[in-house]
């Protein structure tokens, strides 16, 4: 019995039939395939079978899968970046897999090999190097998934599990320069609560969310900013800020004390999702890469948003995450109050704000291998 998944084993099986590119300029995001995708299934007498690198093709499935009854199903989502020599480099992935991992104990699924896992990736990457798009803003977007396979009605740990990755070329997310984004904070519906499953990466997170996106966007807006807390409307100041759509949320802010700029974004508490861009956001504030800059981590409320842009005090807000890296955000809609955030006020055609340009630019300088960051500790080489 494998009782690891061993990347020695793996198995290669290249496309007889490779499909056309698609233009670099036609890529929407996640609707590209590459040609290969990474298998590895696990049952509970056998343990983990080889990894296999196959061309792209549909799963066949158990009608009585327990993923498609009760949604045991988590995932992953990174991207394979090509540097100035040609080299595909990922992006800090021992975070994805550390994540994944503690997203499949949640799920009662088998510990994961994480590094092991991450050199499976590694080697789609290499395989399916031709999907990478080259040039700024462009890569292999990842999605590492599993799925509980064992065909049994019963509400039970799966005794069979498949953990694969496919991978989808796509190019920036802002095309034609920032778009800043106007949020809707949502009065009636929760995302995640104290002991729920907010900080894991299952797919029952998502689905629920959908419909709430939908009536956002009917109303003009481009996202759902997620409050959790009691009371409604003006009763409603209380609430928890927690994350924007599916991405992480910081505001920056002259703090009301100390008259400082400050950075701040919601706590691990489990009700957030802890995302590889946070993080790399928040550490690079730590170490004064981002800037004269006070930083907390700390449970903030709609109503200091809204006092922060009352008083004058509020300088820039965004989402964060793997997609868009940073997603500059201009409004917030709150009970009936509109909360104006200021972008950049040097440059009032800037679709950001300085802090959230500087991040971008940053993390592509990391991402990508440039400039001073030719070789950084969070740029991982796949080959
Ligand atoms: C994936 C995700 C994020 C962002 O995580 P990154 O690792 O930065 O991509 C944030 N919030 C939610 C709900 C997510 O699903």
């Amino acid at each position: 019995m494998a009782s690891c998944i061993d990347p020695a084993k793996l198995q290669i099986t290249r496309t007889t039939s490779p499909k056309p590119k698609v233009a670099k300029e036609k890529l929407s995001f996640g609707a590209v395939k590459s040609d290969h995708m990474l298998e590895i299934d696990w049952d509970v007498e056998t343990g983990w079978t080889a990894p296999r690198i196959v061309p792209y093709h549909a799963l066949e499935i158990d009608p009585a899968a327990s993923v498609l009854h009760y949604g045991l199903e988590a995932f992953e989502g990174m991207k394979a970046y090509l540097d100035p020599s040609g080299k595909a480099r990922l992006f800090r992935p021992d975070l994805n897999m550390k994540r994944l991992s503690n997203s499949m104990e949640r799920l009662a699924f088998p510990a994961l090999d994480k590094d092991a896992f991450a050199e499976c990736i590694k080697a789609l990457v290499r395989v399916d190097k031709d999907w990478i798009p080259r040039g700024e803003g462009f890569s292999l977007y990842l999605r590492p998934t599993v799925i509980g396979t064992w065909p049994y009605l019963g509400v039970h740990a799966a005794h069979r599990i498949k953990l694969f990755c496919i991978a989808c070329p796509v190019g920036p997310y802002y095309p034609e320069g920032f778009k800043p984004v106007k949020l809707l904070a949502d009065d009636l519906h929760v995302r995640a609560w104290p002991g729920g499953v907010g900080d894991a990466k299952v797919g029952g997170n998502y689905a629920p969310t959908i419909a709430v996106q939908a009536q956002a966007a009917a109303r003009g807006f481009t996202q759902v900013l997620w409050l959790f807390g009691q009371g409604k409307g003006g009763q409603g100041q209380e609430k928890l800020v927690t994350e924007a759509g599916t991405m992480n949320f910081f505001a920056l802010w002259k703090d009301a004390g100390s008259g400082r700029p400050t950075l701040v974004t919601a706590p691990l508490d489990g009700t957030i999702l802890p995302g590889v861009t946070r993080q790399s956001i928040l550490d690079l504030a730590r170490a004064g890469s981002l800037g004269d800059l006070d930083v907390q981590e700390r449970p903030f409320t709609i109503g200091e948003l809204a006092a922060a842009g009352r008083e004058g005090r509020l300088l820039e807000a965004f989402g964060a995450g793997t997609a868009a890296v940073v997603a500059p955000t201009k409004l917030v809609h709150y009970a009936g109050e509109d909360i104006h955030i200021p972008l950049d006020p040097a440059n009032p055609s800037a679709g950001a704000g300085p802090l959230a340009q500087r991040i971008w630019n940053e993390l592509r300088d990391i991402q990508y291998g440039l400039g001073s960051h030719a070789s950084h500790p969070w740029s991982v080489a796949a080959e």
